[in-house]
This record gives structure tokens, sequence and C-alpha cells, in this order.
């Protein structure tokens, strides 16, 4: 655990009582902080009770004492609305802060050599989080990785030198972070997402920029306009190395048919790694992480003056993946099943289409999103079958009629026993059975992981299939 002891003595406000808010109350009591938590759940208190953390109701407390508050990353601080704790902390001069920003103050304070290299981006930062971790670890390196991923930062092990810290963040978690200064800050892409939160994607894309602001070496994607004007910024005032998985770029990470090619400030072109063959890491939009990771893990390992000499190509090909993210679960003869279902939404579910070009058995459906599937239409000749479930079968219906043979399956283990039988029939060379929903799963599942492992249990269950062991 990370200790607050940047609060040692201080009273402190902790809000939101997840486990990210857990664990801060946690390490701020720990350093000799005086807590106040709350949480307008009742389970949220019940978690503090069971740890022993003092609650304060704080909707009635006296705030003028308080050095900070600690806010969870999903209370609204701007948009649609400031919660109430952050307009109490405002009328009293109270700063507003997360739990990262606890780690960046115990780093600047303990440890401020040591590796930190923080991710962002509006889609692929799990992935490109894992990937970092991945290949550092491959490279026998100390490592913790979490933050938005995996583990709350404050339950990690302290920073040290030597040891890296990889962590996650989503714009909420930046927006809390006002002394965010990581050694490699990673900016992968930026499109329009929450933007309920943030009001408009112009400062959406401000917030994404603190992580390249603050960074010793900035690492961005320059495959959008917003990358690239964040790119051109930095140029003048710190250093920035670009990725780019669409073109050729000098300096810079780019791909060479698959292969991973820094072309440095020489004009040399290095070969790292390629990414052929590679399942976890399928597909153009797979290639600007691996970009991301690979850039970042050499950066940091240049500025420590580390060897960057890794074996790239064997930490590439033995990454295990993240779950339900274009996961190949498991195989019947040549009927390859694919557990996506954390495409809750078409642009992702497209992400899956243009993977797998052809001989597609799609089991799609779920709660739908606005605009439906109908852009997914370039993609619709690839689809052997479509499978419907959910609330959206008669609208995905109405889309897919006269272009798509599709059944309505109503419920997933319908369809994964339908799309099965059908695949199975199929002359094509490897038929996939693909679950990518393009809906979130809420009408029929409690979350986009319980749909995943659902799907994974059914597969599991049908005569003659090998479940794929993670490497
Ligand atoms: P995040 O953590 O940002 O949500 P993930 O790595 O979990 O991203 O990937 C979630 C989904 O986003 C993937 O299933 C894929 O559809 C899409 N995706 C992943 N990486 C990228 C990328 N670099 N560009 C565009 N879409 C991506």
């Amino acid at each position: 655990m990370i200790r607050a002891t940047s609060f040692e003595g201080k009273s402190v406000a902790v809000f939101g009582l997840g486990a990210s808010g857990i664990a801060a109350a946690l390490s701020l009591r720990d350093a000799g902080a005086i807590v106040a938590a709350w949480d307008d759940g009742i389970p949220g208190r019940e978690a503090a009770i069971a740890n022993d953390i003092p609650l304060v109701d704080l909707s009635v407390a006296d705030w003028s004492g308080f050095a900070a508050l600690v806010l969870a990353p999903g209370v609204p601080l701007t948009h649609p609305e400031p919660h109430w704790t952050v307009k109490r902390a405002e009328e009293n001069g109270v700063a507003i802060i997360g739990d990262i920003e606890i780690f960046a103050r115990e780093r600047a304070l303990h440890a401020p050599r040591a590796p930190f290299i923080a991710i962002t981006g509006t889609n692929g930062k799990s992935t490109t989080t894992a990937l970092v971790a991945h290949i550092l670890r491959h490279a026998g390196q100390d490592v913790q990785m979490g933050g938005n991923i995996g583990r709350p930062i404050l339950t990690l092990e302290p920073p040290q030198p030597g040891r890296f810290h990889v962590v996650e963040m989503s714009s909420f978690q930046i927006d809390l972070t006002p002394t965010l200064a990581p050694t490699i800050g990673v900016m992968l892409n930026v499109t329009p997402d929450h933007l309920d939160r943030h009001g408009t994607i112009e400062h959406y894309a401000e917030i994404k920029e603190r992580v390249v602001l603050g960074a010793d070496i900035a690492a961005v994607g320059i495959d959008d306009d917003f990358g690239l004007a964040m790119m051109r910024r930095r140029i003048n005032v710190g250093p920035v190395v670009a990725f780019s998985a669409e073109k050729s770029i000098a300096p810079g990470y780019s791909l060479l048919d698959d292969t991973i090619v820094c072309n440095n400030r020489e004009g040399l072109a290095i070969k790292l790694g390629s990414l052929t063959g590679v399942a976890t890491l399928r597909g153009r939009h797979n290639g600007q992480n691996a970009l991301a990771a690979v850039a970042a893990v050499r950066e940091c390992l240049n500025v420590l003056g580390r060897s960057t000499d890794l074996d790239w190509q064997g930490a590439l090909s033995s990454f295990p993946g993240l779950p339900h993210r274009m996961e190949e679960i498991g195989r019947i003869g040549k009927v390859l099943y694919v557990n996506d279902s954390k495409a809750t939404n078409a642009d992702s579910t497209e992400k899956a289409l243009k993977s797998f070009p052809k001989d597609v058995y799609w089991i799609v459906g779920g709660k739908p999103k606005a605009g439906g599937i109908a852009s997914l239409e370039p993609y619709f000749g690839g689809i052997a079958k479509a499978f419907l479930i959910g609330e959206a079968s008669d609208q995905f219906a109405a889309t897919l009629d006269g272009k798509v043979p599709f059944e309505r399956s109503g419920t997933l283990d319908e369809a994964v026993w339908s799309a099965s039988d059908a695949a199975r029939m199929s002359d094509g060379i490897e038929p996939v059975v693909l679950l990518s929903p393009a809906c979130a799963s809420y009408d029929q599942f409690r979350n986009f992981e319980v749909r995943g492992d659902c799907f994974r249990g059914l597969v599991a269950g049908l005569p003659g299939i090998e479940m794929r062991t993670v490497p």
C-alpha cells in the first residue's frame, strides 16, 4: 500500500467509497491523517465500517478545516453539474483531488525519479497499459500496474528507483490530478466520448492533454486531429515522440506492414517486432496500441539510461491480451470462438468486423445505443449470418433486412448454439463465432464482463470444444 504521508496530521474529506475511495481512506488513515469519509450509498458506508474508516456525514460537516477533498472519479466535477461535495469544497477553498494525485505527491516526495508511465486516450487505454506492463515484466523489471485498470493505485507498492508504475488514467482521473508529471505520458487518441461529463470535445481533449503537458517525455498518437495538434504544441516546449498506425513518420514510431519501426532523428529505421500472427493484437487499432506501448517502454528505458535492446518480439508474441476484447477463447475444429463483449457500441464492433473480414457468425444485440448498427453496413458483406439478442432485436432486424441473413435468437445461449451449428456447416477456412454486441448489456446482464463470462461458459460447454489456454 502507498501511504499518503503528505497529509499526515491533516483533516481530509473522502467522498465516494468504492474500491479506490476505500483505498484512499486507508492510505490517509495509515499515514496519520484525520479522515472524514462519506458516500451517498449504503454499500460504500458499510465498506468503510468494515475497514474501520471513520464516517462523517459531509452534507452537515464543517468544511473549513479540510486540507483536501478526495473525490471518486465517478462523481461529477463539472458536468452535467458539479456534485454538492464539489460545491462545498469550492465554497471553503478546499482542494479537490483524486487518488492518483496522492500517488503523484508521494512519488514527488520520496522517489521523484521513479519511472512512472501514465496512459490515456479515448480507446485502447487498458490494452496499452497491460501491454506496457507485460513488455517490462518480460524484460525482468519490477512493475506495478493499476489506476483505471485492475487495482486502485494506492493499493500498489510505493514508488522507488527501478520500480515502474504503469497507470491507466481516464479523463475523470486526470481532472483530479493537478500535479501529474509522469516520466512518460502517453496519449493514444481522442474521439467524442463521455461528453455528458466533459461538456465539449475541446474540453475533453484539453483534459487528456494534461498527461502530455506534465510529462518528462510525451508519447502522442497523431492519427487524429487532436493528437496531431497536441504533438505540434508540445514540440515547442519539451521532448515528444509521435506514433502513427496510419502512416510512416520520421522521427517516430510507425508500422511497416505489420512491423513496428522506430525511425530515429538520424534517419535510421530500427525494426522492433512484428504483429503478424499475434492473435491478441489483431487489427489496426491494436497496431496503434502496440506502437504506443513499445514507444513508451523504449523511451522510458532511454531516459533512465538503460539498454533498449529487449526481446521485443518475444514480448509482443507472448502478450496474453485482455478478457472480453476480441479474445480468442476456443476452437471446435476450424471454427474460432471470439469474445468481444467489451464492444458496447458500433465503433468498437467495427474494429472486430475489420479484424475478422469474412465468414463471421455474429452474435449482436442488447440494449441499443443511438444510431444502432447502421454505421456497420460496409462490413455486412463479411457476415455469414447474424444472431440477434436482447432489446435491440427489432431495430437491428430492420437494419439487416435484405442485406444479411439473420435470426432472432433472443437469448445468448440460443445464439451460441445456433451460431455454433451454422458455423460448423460453413465451407470457410476459419469461420468465426463472434460475440461483438455493439450494445450495452444491461437489458440481460449486470455488465459486459458478466455477458462475456456467460459467453465463455456457454462455449466451454459445447461438445468438442478446445478452450484456449492463456500463454
Ligand atoms: P479502453 O480501456 O480505453 O476502454 P480497451 O483497451 O479496453 O480500451 O479497448 C476497448 C475497445 O476499444 C476494444 O474492444 C476495441 O473495440 C476498441 N479499441 C481498442 N484500442 C483502440 C484504438 N487504439 N483505437 C480505436 N479503438 C480501439
